[in-house]
């Protein structure tokens, strides 16, 4: 079984320009990968040998029944729950924010591998507000441009070791 690893994170981050980065165009075939519901956006990723499963979350409307908040939790939860590993999307230019603070504490407790992407640092790979980021209690903020492609190799080495 090729591993699974979950996008999570509130909108505008750059989770699904990270996708993109990570994977190849085509839809990943998860036909026969149990557990894996239709509902979210797979796609098939490659590092050297390594072939793995992304899988994007947060097509919601903002304005869904239950707010924002109820719809993260419950997109983050359901692509927790099939993954084994999660990149955890944050986004330098907004820092941290209450939202990533509620995401954070569920992940510090859902049992799962977690990475830290600190996204749109392009330029930005040694700047001192990477710092305020490792106050979510995830470890090592991994600083990454999904638009420019900076830092996503490394980042899919992190959530790909061990597994
Ligand atoms: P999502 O809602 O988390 O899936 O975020 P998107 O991938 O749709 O990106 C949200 C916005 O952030 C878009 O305007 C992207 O072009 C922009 N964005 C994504 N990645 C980067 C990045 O690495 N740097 C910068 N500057 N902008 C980015
Ligand atoms: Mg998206």
């Amino acid at each position: 079984m090729k591993p699974v690893i979950a996008l999570v994170g509130r909108p505008n981050v750059g989770k699904s320009t990270l996708f993109n980065r990570m994977t190849k165009s085509r839809d990943a075939i998860v036909a026969d990968f149990a557990g894996l519901t239709r509902d979210r956006h797979y796609g098939d990723g490659r590092l050297g040998e390594h072939e793995f499963i992304v899988v994007d979350t947060g097509g919601f409307e903002p304005t869904s029944t239950g707010g924002i908040v109820k719809e993260m939790a419950k997109q983050t939860r359901q692509a927790v729950a099939e993954a084994d590993a999660v990149i955890f999307v944050t986004d330098i230019r907004s820092g941290v924010s209450g939202h990533d603070h509620e995401i954070a504490q569920y992940l510090r407790v859902a049992g799962k591998k977690v990475i830290l992407a600190v996204n749109k640092a392009e330029g930005m790979s040694e700047s001192p507000l990477l710092a305020e980021f490792f106050e979510l209690g995830l470890g090592e903020p991994h600083p990454v441009s999904a638009a420019h492609g900076q830092g996503v190799r490394s980042l899919t080495e992190a959530a790909l070791e061990g597994l």
